[in-house]
């Protein structure tokens, strides 16, 4: 399945390295050019985790799960729907100033 580029991040036009926009430099080489650029918003979990003391204005539980994208740029995303799993293929969206999992990943039965 091929999953239309949507996920907003900056590429180094140097060593050609994604990374999550930021101001500065390049984290990997150093270099001032670097372009925004789309890439795919699937990924896997690397890690999830469900919180019970929730965020001064978020509800409890609040789940969050550490998902790799393509290149190895890595994002902590709200999970709104169940915990994932490891492993899990997941897709994700910008939304305001946090990053969601927006497809409801696969119930096991
Ligand atoms: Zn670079």
């Amino acid at each position: 399945m091929t999953v239309a580029p949507s996920f907003r991040v900056l590429r180094c036009a140097s060593c050609h390295v994604h990374f999550l926009p930021r101001p500065g430099l390049c984290p990997k080489c150093g270099s001032r050019s670097v372009r925004p650029e789309l890439i795919s918003p699937a990924g896997r979990v690397l890690a999830a985790t469900e919180l019970h003391g929730p965020p001064a204005e978020g509800a409890a539980p609040h789940r969050i799960a550490l998902v790799e994208l393509s290149g190895g740029v890595r994002v902590l995303a709200v999970a709104p729907g169940r915990l994932p799993a490891l492993g899990e293929t997941v897709e994700v969206a910008a939304v305001g100033d946090h990053v969601e999992l927006r497809s409801e990943p696969e119930t096991s039965g």
